[in-house]
C-alpha cells in the first residue's frame, strides 16, 4: 500500500514537472500558458477538485498527496485584509503591451492568456505576465467585506517564482470599456476559446497602490511562495458586465485562510 502511494505521489510530481516544462517550452503561437493552470490541468488528471461538496475546498488537501499544502500550508491565500502596515515600498514598474489574448474556459474559471512581452518589475525582479482569470465573488476580503468579483493577473519570473496582482471588481455606472474585450469574449462552454484585443494596463485602477504579502495559489496544489500584490482601489464595471462574469462562473472562490502571523503591508508612497 505504501509503495503504491509513493508511486502515485511520484507520478503526480512527475506530471506537474512535465507540465511545467511544457508550459515553459510551448507557445509556438506566442501565448503564455501559466504554470499554475498547467499545474491545475495536471492536478485535474490526478484528482478532480471543485468548490463544493466532497471535492470542495475543505477536502482539497486529502484528495491527493500532491495537494497536501492546501491543508498543511501555513502561508495560504486568500486572506482577510485588516489594517495593513503602511510602508515605503518600491513602486511596481509596469511594462504591459496591448495585444491579442486567448480566452479559455478551463472548467474552474475563464482565463485570458497574454502574448509574450508584457511584464512587471518589483523589488528589482522582473516577472512576465502570463494570464488573468477571475473569481466570483472575490477571494480576498477587506475588513470582512467581500467584493462581487476579483481578477488575478499571474506573472512569473525566470526563476519560476510567481507574483499575482489582484484587482477587486465592484459595480457602478456604465460598461467599463477596458473590460469589454474580456467580458465579450467569455466562452461559456468548457474547453472553448476565443480571441480578443486586450489593453492590460487599462484594466488596472489608475491608482497603483498595492497591499502586499506572501501567500499561495488559491487552487490545488495551493503552492506557497507567491508574492501577492492586491490593488487597494477596486475597479468599477457595470452590473451587466458583472452578470456576464457570474453567468460563466459564480462561487469559484476559495474561503479565507488564516494569516498565521504573516506581515501585510500597504505601499505608503505610490507614485
Ligand atoms: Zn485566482
Amino acid at each position: 500500500m505504501k509503495n503504491i502511494r509513493n508511486v502515485r505521489r511520484s507520478a503526480a510530481v512527475l506530471a506537474l514537472f512535465v507540465f511545467s516544462i511544457v508550459a515553459v517550452s510551448c507557445g509556438g503561437d506566442g501565448f503564455r500558458r501559466s504554470p499554475s493552470v498547467d499545474a491545475m490541468a495536471a492536478a485535474e488528471d490526478v484528482a478532480h477538485w471543485s468548490y463544493e461538496g466532497p471535492t470542495g475546498p475543505d477536502f482539497w488537501g486529502s484528495l491527493d498527496p500532491s495537494f497536501v499544502t492546501c491543508a498543511d500550508g501555513s502561508a495560504q491565500t486568500p486572506i482577510n485584509i485588516v489594517s495593513p502596515t503602511p510602508t515605503d515600498l518600491p513602486d511596481i514598474q509596469f511594462a504591459y503591451q496591448s495585444g491579442q489574448a486567448e480566452i479559455e474556459n478551463n472548467g474552474h474559471t475563464i482565463q485570458a492568456n497574454a502574448l509574450e512581452g508584457s511584464s512587471i518589475t518589483v523589488n528589482g525582479k522582473t516577472y512576465e505576465l502570463l494570464q488573468a482569470h477571475f473569481h466570483a465573488p472575490s477571494e480576498h476580503t477587506v475588513n470582512g467585506k467581500s467584493y462581487p468579483a476579483e481578477v488575478h493577473f499571474v506573472h512569473r519570473a525566470d526563476d519560476g517564482t510567481l507574483a499575482v496582482i489582484g484587482v477587486l471588481l465592484e459595480v457602478g455606472g456604465a460598461d467599463n470599456h477596458a473590460w469589454s474585450p474580456y467580458v465579450n469574449g467569455l466562452p461559456t462552454k468548457e474547453g472553448a476559446t476565443t480571441k480578443q484585443q486586450f489593453d492590460w494596463l487599462a484594466m488596472l485602477p489608475t491608482n497603483h497602490q498595492t497591499i502586499r504579502y506572501n501567500g499561495s495559489l488559491t487552487t490545488p496544489p495551493c503552492s506557497e511562495g507567491v508574492s501577492w500584490l492586491l490593488m487597494s482601489t477596486p475597479v468599477s464595471i457595470s452590473e451587466w458586465q458583472l452578470k456576464d462574469f457570474q453567468e460563466a462562473y459564480n462561487g469559484n472562490n476559495r474561503p479565507i485562510e488564516p494569516l498565521n502571523g504573516r506581515t501585510v503591508q500597504i505601499d505608503s508612497t505610490t507614485k
